[in-house]
C-alpha cells in the first residue's frame, strides 16, 4: 500500500478539507517516514524504474522493513538515496546491504548512501554481500573497496568507513558470495536471514536474493533472463517475489538474453507457488504495456500481480 494512496483515500472522506490539507503539510512527511513496516514485516520499493532517467523513477533498490527498522537494503540504483531519506530510513538501521549486481541502475547511489551513514551514529560492522566478479564486472569487495579504499579509490578521502586500521568510524565488511543454482546461506542475524542463487544476466555475474525475517519470505529476482533453475527454488513458497519487468512479451536479441518477458516471470512465479508478485524495474519499453504484461502472466499465474512504483510499501501478512 502506497501511503500516498492512503492519504488520497483519507481526504476523499474528509469534509474539513483545507484544515486536514494543512495537517497533512504540517506532519506528512514524518507521517509517511513511519507507515511502511511500522508493524510486522514490509519490502519498501525505493526505485521502480531502470536506468532511463525518462522514465521518472528512481532506478532499483529496496528495504525490508521489520517493526519499523528498515534492516536490509536490496541495491542502491540511481535516485534511491533521495528514496531512501524520503522511506524515513537511517542507514544505522541496516543490518546489511545486498547487491544484485554492479550495473549503475543498480549500484549508482552507493557511494550517496554511505555517505550520509557518516552523520548517523553507526557503531557495528555494516556487511555487504554481492557477486563475486569476472573479466567484465567487479567483485563485491573490489568494487567497495575502488571507492573507498585508501590509495587508489574514488572517494578514498571517506577510507575510514573501510579500512580496519583507520579509527573514527564503523567499518563496511564487503563480501563476494560465489553462488550455483542451489540456494546459499550468505548470512543470518537473529530471526533475519539470507540466500542467494546465481541467476542468468547476459555476461554480468548476478544475484538473486531471499530475505526471510519475521517468519516470512521475500524473494528479489534482480536483472535476469530467467534460465537459472535456481530462480524458482529460491523463490518457493515466497510470501512476496519481486520480479523485474524490464521487457515486453515477444522481445528478442540482446535484450531477451538479458531479462525476463511475462510469460516467464509468470511461469516462474507459479512453479515456485509464490503468494503474491509484484514487478518493479519498469523501463519505457514496459510502461503502459500494463495490461499485455499482466494478461500474459495470468495465463500462468493465479495469484496477485501489483505494479509497483517508488516509494510503495508491501506489507508481508
Ligand atoms: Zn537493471
Amino acid at each position: 500500500m502506497n501511503p500516498r494512496r492512503i492519504s488520497k483515500r483519507f481526504l476523499q472522506s474528509t469534509s474539513s478539507l483545507s484544515f486536514f490539507s494543512f495537517l497533512l503539510s504540517a506532519f506528512w512527511p514524518s507521517a509517511a517516514a513511519q507507515s511502511c513496516g511500522s508493524q510486522g514485516v514490509a519490502a519498501q520499493v525505493l526505485g521502480s524504474g531502470g536506468p532511463e532517467l525518462q522514465d521518472k523513477r528512481a532506478s532499483s533498490s529496496y528495504l525490508v522493513w521489520k517493526n519499523g527498522q528498515a534492516l536490509v537494503l536490496v541495491d542502491a540504483g540511481g535516485g534511491s538515496a533521495l528514496r531512501f531519506g524520503e522511506s524515513g530510513a537511517q542507514m544505522s538501521q541496516l543490518d546489511v546491504l545486498l547487491f544484485t549486481h554492479y550495473h549503475v541502475d543498480h549500484s549508482g547511489d552507493f557511494p550517496a548512501l554511505i555517505k550520509s551513514s557518516w552523520f548517523e551514529d553507526r557503531k557495528r560492522p555494516l556487511p555487504i554481500y554481492g557477486p563475486a566478479g569476472n573479466d567484465f564486472m567487479p567483485s563485491t569487495t573490489e568494487f567497495v573497496y575502488d571507492f573507498f579504499g585508501e590509495k587508489h579509490a574514488a572517494y578514498r578521502y571517506l577510507s575510514e568507513l573501510l579500512m580496519p586500521a583507520e579509527e573514527g568510524s564503523y567499518k563496511m565488511q564487503p563480501h563476494n558470495v560465489v553462488a550455483g543454482s542451489t540456494p546459499v546461506a550468505a548470512f543470518r542475524s537473529g530471526d533475519l536471514a539470507v540466500y542467494a542463487v546465481r541467476v542468468v544476466h547476459g555476461q554480468v555475474p548476478a544475484l538473486a536474493w531471499r530475505v526471510e525475517v519475521g517468519g516470512k519470505f521475500i524473494v528479489f529476482s534482480g536483472d535476469t533472463n530467467g534460465d537459472s533453475p535456481g530462480l524458482a527454488q529460491l523463490a518457493l513458497n515466497a510470501d512476496l517475489f519481486i520480479a523485474h519487468n524490464a521487457v515486453p512479451e515477444g522481445v528478442v536479441g540482446i535484450e531477451r538474453r538479458l531479462h525476463m518477458p511475462p510469460s516467464v516471470i509468470g511461469q516462474i512465479a507459479e512453479n515456485a507457488h509464490v503468494k503474491n508478485l509484484v514487478l518493479s524495474h519498469r523501463m519505457l519499453r514496459t510502461l503502459g504495456k500494463e495490461d499485455q504484461t499482466q494478461s500474459e502472466i495470468k495465463k500462468r499465474y493465479s495469484g496477485p500481480v501489483e505494479f509497483a512504483n517508488d516509494l510503495d510499501c508491501f506489507p508481508v501478512k
